[in-house]
């Protein structure tokens, strides 16, 4: 499939609910006698993601490939029709799909946010106003995050719960959502770690009162501010690389320009939040946490142990790069085939540590749009969808319906709005009301489809896929009052770079393989979800996953 080319896969989604559906139906609540591992089940199960990894990514870039990913690719099952089924393909959405094998509407993380009616403001997915930070190196930490928001066991947990031995539980990422969907709501033996918006690395009191001295002693040795004056260049030779470095439509980020080389420095000449933000967006990201994955691996002989641990390790520069410059862009392949030379040394710590004894689950949480001034200049269509626009046509039809002036529109957020906290309630007491928001909606310049909260919570029987994709991202409390679907290449972003979040294909589609002990390596062509992994990941040891919406992807597993 070409770049910028946008087949909405339709058909197939509605097949694969159906399954889905008579899973959930028949999943039977596990006894410990159900449980005993066989001797050679693995100890160690390890969840690998790389936050914005579009499905093409392999055909495009994977001949730049030749350490971790390559090996993923050749020697794994690898599972080529994989995609996300709900509507809003965000960070915190698909962390918490592969962390518990159940989709949002059930997991409960909607988004990246959700709007809080009685804060009256979005609330991060991973917030908790009773948390406390626990930072480390001894810096001082300032964010509250924990599972609390989380409705259903990971798989780390669901593990825990059914093992008579005792099972280890680490999740490293940058992202707290992407740490903390993993590690769960927080119990003895889980280390989450994950870095605030200043550049602290830290946990929080849901996991650990204290910091915990193996990541203290590493954070201490490894200061993000050593970073500081880098120069960000190729690792590929010139001719290596795909498309144009400076194309249409990408960002310009500061302090850096469209271009290699990318310094990691500051207009202040200070390691100041400009210089933390050029770090988060750079390579040294990935390599920091897989780094830091390989310490906690050692440092708590991961998988040596008597029982079986999980490891987590969530990789986030290809989606702050891609965001930036977009999925053509020299950047993310540059990314890409440095995370590939640190997965590689990742695998090798793996399977040095548990002897072999170990499986992978590599998958992403969205992919991304091809840049949409790229798509043009293609011939195709695509833009920008205003968020502003939104805003004004909503709060004009409601002024004419209800006769009241506004604001009405509370938050424009994860392509829902949320309307002042009461006015949802008026409109539907009014003739016309609820129709006459969701017109104003489908009039905006690039959407495809409108929904009231109403409609989608009745779609679970719908053949409209919109609906039925909307349906399993909806959350009661969190989600908005309205929700709409761009076109295809159509895209919630200002100005430049590029997003996801929507439910057509290069957003719901991603890779997923399986690597290691007991798993048929090979190409597996039958539709799959990401909601797969964690079912998977706990059938080797004997365990379930009751919540679960996935399956265990048994065709590739060796009896
Ligand atoms: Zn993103």
């Amino acid at each position: 499939m070409l770049l910028g080319a946008a087949p909405v896969i339709v058909g197939r989604m509605v097949t694969r609910l159906t399954a889905f559906a008579l899973v959930t139906g028949l999943a039977l609540v596990p006894t410990r006698s159900q449980t005993p591992a066989a001797a050679d089940a693995p100890r160690l199960l390890v969840v690998i993601v790389l936050d914005q990894f579009r499905a093409d990514y392999s055909d495009l870039y994977g001949n730049q490939w030749t350490k971790g990913l390559r090996r993923l690719f050749d020697r794994g099952a690898v599972f080529t029709e994989t995609a996300f089924p709900y509507a809003a393909t965000y960070t915190c959405a698909g962390h918490a799909t592969i962390g518990t094998g159940a989709f949002p509407a059930v997991h409960g993380m909607s988004g990246n946010d959700f709007y809080d009616r009685t804060l009256r403001r979005l609330v991060p997915c991973a917030f908790d106003p009773a948390a406390t930070s626990v930072p480390f190196g001894g810096a001082r930490g300032r964010e509250r995050h924990s599972g609390r928001a989380l409705l259903v066991p990971t798989f780390g947990e669901e593990l825990r719960r059914q093992s008579e031995t005792p099972t280890r539980i680490v999740a490293v990422a940058q992202k707290p959502r992407s740490s903390i969907t993993f590690a769960g709501r927080g119990s003895p033996d889980t280390i989450a770690v994950f870095e605030e918006d200043d550049g602290t690395w830290a946990t929080s009191d849901a996991f650990a009162a204290t910091p915990w001295p193996e990541v203290d002693e590493f954070v201490r040795a490894n200061p993000m501010k050593a970073a500081y004056g880098t120069i960000w260049q190729p690792f590929l030779p010139p001719s290596a690389y795909r498309f144009a470095d400076d194309a249409a439509g990408e960002g310009r980020p500061a302090p850096w320009t469209r271009t290699f080389p990318h310094p990691l420095i500051s207009s202040k000449g200070v390691p100041d939040n400009e210089f933390v933000t050029a770090w988060e967006r750079s390579p040294w990201n990935d390599e920091f946490l897989v780094n830091l994955a390989i310490h906690l691996l050692r440092a708590k002989r991961l998988g040596a142990g008597t029982g079986t641990d999980v490891l987590t390790v969530s990789l986030p520069s290809l989606d702050h790069t891609g965001h930036e410059f977009g999925p053509r862009s020299h950047e993310v392949q540059d990314v890409l085939a440095r995370a590939d030379v640190h997965l590689g040394r990742l695998l090798d710590a793996i399977d040095q540590q548990t002897g072999s004894r170990f499986v992978v689950g590599l998958t992403s949480d969205h992919g991304v749009a091809t840049v949409p001034e790229q798509v043009v200049a293609d011939g195709g269509d695509a833009g920008r969808i205003s968020t502003t626009e939104i805003r004004n046509a909503i709060n004009t039809a409601i002024e004419r319906v209800l006769g009241t002036p506004g604001p009405h529109v509370a938050s424009v957020y994860d392509q829902q709005v949320a309307l002042v906290p009461g006015t949802a309630d008026v409109l539907r007491l009014t003739t016309g009301g609820i129709t006459a928001v969701k017109a104003a909606l489908a009039g905006v310049r690039g959407i495809a489809a409108a929904h009231s909260a109403d409609e989608v919570i009745a779609g679970a029987s719908s053949t409209n896929p919109s609906l039925r994709a909307w349906r399993l991202s909806y959350v009661p409390g969190r989600s908005g009052d309205f929700m709409f679907t761009p076109k295809p290449n159509w895209i919630v972003r200002a100005t430049s770079g590029s997003t996801h979040g929507t439910m057509n294909s290069y957003d719901q589609r991603v890779p997923m393989i399986l690597y290691g002990a007991r798993v048929k390596p090979g190409r597996y062509d039958m539709p799959a979800s990401p909601a797969d992994l964690a079912p998977t990941l706990l059938h080797l040891v004997g365990a379930t996953m009751p919540r679960a919406q996935g399956r265990p992807l048994v065709e590739a597993l060796v009896r």
